[in-house]
């Protein structure tokens, strides 16, 4: 297949129509989109990503007014934090519209949706005028992409067209959150945080890595993700990059002086944010410099740190029953 790269929301909306692939900027990171009442469209987002069948999309819609195309109900917490937060990169889980195709859902009977904040994005949504499945636009297990040549690197020759953006102002994915039930549970840390959600409602469960004995509620949430084909190693200061490996190691963090030897790449970040937007693109420039391994500065888990370290973390495999 010839992937288009186009700058059209319109032409990337009448793909999308056709039943096409189209991966397109948002501010989070690139998502794969397709016609989310299309099944057959949406499971070519499966192929093409490599995605496991039981690991459901987010539906991506233009507006409030959208909601009811997708959703059964909007629970009440749902309705207030999107009422402060679209949009912007807050997913709601909610209960699913019964004429939503259940491949979408992955067979669950709720649906994740989220009104992207990027101009872009929100063209081609009010172009195509209906709700777009649409996952972070990399091969399942991989960083997502920030930018649209890592999305060609990724995907290109697997999807009919690329909308160009620019890098992602976030970088990380958006925040999940469980509405379907009252507390509202946080499935996925993001740049809209615990500490901004609990402002608006100020009850939220804390459970974010079920129990072992509980089933997993938000099932991407338990493959190893986000992780480039290098080692990736959480540290507290750059005295514990180790000399000998230095030499083909890279590092990123909020500190860069106390090397014992200086690794090949270091990205000094200005603070969290700025650290959690290079993330995923100093993955990829670490992947095309062969380096081996890639040491990452642990940050304070708080505010948008803690969306960071759930990243790191998942990206060095720590997490339990990570595949
Ligand atoms: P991605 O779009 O690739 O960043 O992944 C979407 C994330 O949201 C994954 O971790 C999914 O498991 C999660 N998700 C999407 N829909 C639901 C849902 N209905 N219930 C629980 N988690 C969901
Ligand atoms: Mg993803």
């Amino acid at each position: 297949m010839e992937t288009r790269i186009t700058r059209s929301p319109r032409l990337a909306a009448t793909i999308l129509r056709d039943g096409g692939l189209v991966a397109f900027p948002t501010e989070t990171v690139y998502g794969l989109g397709a016609d989310a009442r299309q099944a057959r469209a949406v499971e070519s987002i499966f192929a093409a990503k490599g995605r496991p069948a039981d690991n459901p999309l987010i539906v991506h819609i233009a507006g409030r007014t959208q909601l009811a195309q997708v959703a059964a109900t909007v629970p009440p917490s749902a309705e207030a934090l999107l009422a402060r937060f679209a949009p912007g990169p807050l997913t709601v889980i909610v209960p699913r519209h019964p004429d939503l195709p259940a491949v979408v859902t992955a067979g669950l009977d709720t649906v994740g949706v989220r009104i992207p904040n990027h101009p872009v994005a929100r063209a081609m949504l009010t172009a195509f005028a209906g709700p777009v499945a649409a996952p972070s636009a990399n091969r399942s297990g991989r960083p997502s992409p920030t930018t649209w040549p890592a999305v060609a690197e990724e995907l290109g020759g697997r999807v009919d067209a690329i909308l160009q953006g620019g890098a992602s102002a976030i970088g990380l994915e958006s925040t999940v959150l469980d509405c379907t039930g009252e507390p509202p549970v946080i499935l996925r840390e993001g740049a809209i945080t615990r500490e901004a959600l609990l402002a608006v409602w100020p009850q939220l469960a804390d459970a974010v890595s079920p129990p072992p004995a509980e089933p997993v509620r938000s099932p991407g949430q338990k493959y190893r993700h986000y992780a480039p084909t290098a080692k990736v190693i959480l540290v507290d200061h750059p005295q514990e990059v180790p000399a000998r490996v230095a030499p083909t190691a890279a590092y990123i963090g909020l500190t860069h002086r106390g090397f014992v030897v200086k690794p090949q790449r270091v990205r000094r970040c200005r603070d969290i944010a700025d650290y959690a937007q290079s993330l995923f693109r100093f993955f990829r420039a670490c992947e095309k410099l062969g380096v081996r391994h890639i040491y990452c500065q642990r940050v304070p888990e708080t505010h948008m740190g803690r969306a960071l370290m759930d990243r790191l973390r998942r990206a060095a495999g720590a997490e339990e029953g990570s595949q």
